[in-house]
């Protein structure tokens, strides 16, 4: 976006008048500034509003993702497609351990990532 065309340029969010930010828009589309009390609609905003819906949804995504990061940590290990026994969720973690010589295979932990049920394989 080029703004060559417009010698004025009103940032937005922010108060045309006074220049301080503005608060959210109301239900009504309209949005008053905390300084001057000046009441503007949502031109104001510009495309903004679009925008900060945008950023609000990353957000989102990615407090989301840091969450199931979370519980991966927590889970210890990756995620598996595997039928949880007791609740049928499709996720579960795994970690493997060498419980026993290396000849006798190892023992895989797998953990449901929405009950924490726990269960072992040996290989
Ligand atoms: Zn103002
Ligand atoms: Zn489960």
């Amino acid at each position: 976006m080029s703004s060559n065309n417009s010698s004025f340029i009103t940032v937005p969010g922010f108060c045309p008048d006074c220049g301080s930010i503005l608060p959210l828009l109301s239900e009504s589309g309209t949005v008053a500034c905390y300084t001057c009390k000046r009441e503007w609609n949502s031109e104001v905003f510009g495309d903004m509003q679009m925008t900060h819906t945008l950023s609000f949804n990353t957000k989102h995504t990615y407090a989301y993702i840091k969450k199931d990061e979370d519980s991966d940590d927590d889970a210890d290990g990756p995620i598996v497609e595997r039928q949880c026994p007791q609740c049928r969720n499709d996720r579960m973690s795994y970690a493997t351990l060498q419980l026993r010589s290396a000849d006798e295979g190892q023992t895989v932990f797998y953990t449901c990532t929405k009950c924490k049920f726990k269960e072992t394989e040996n290989s």
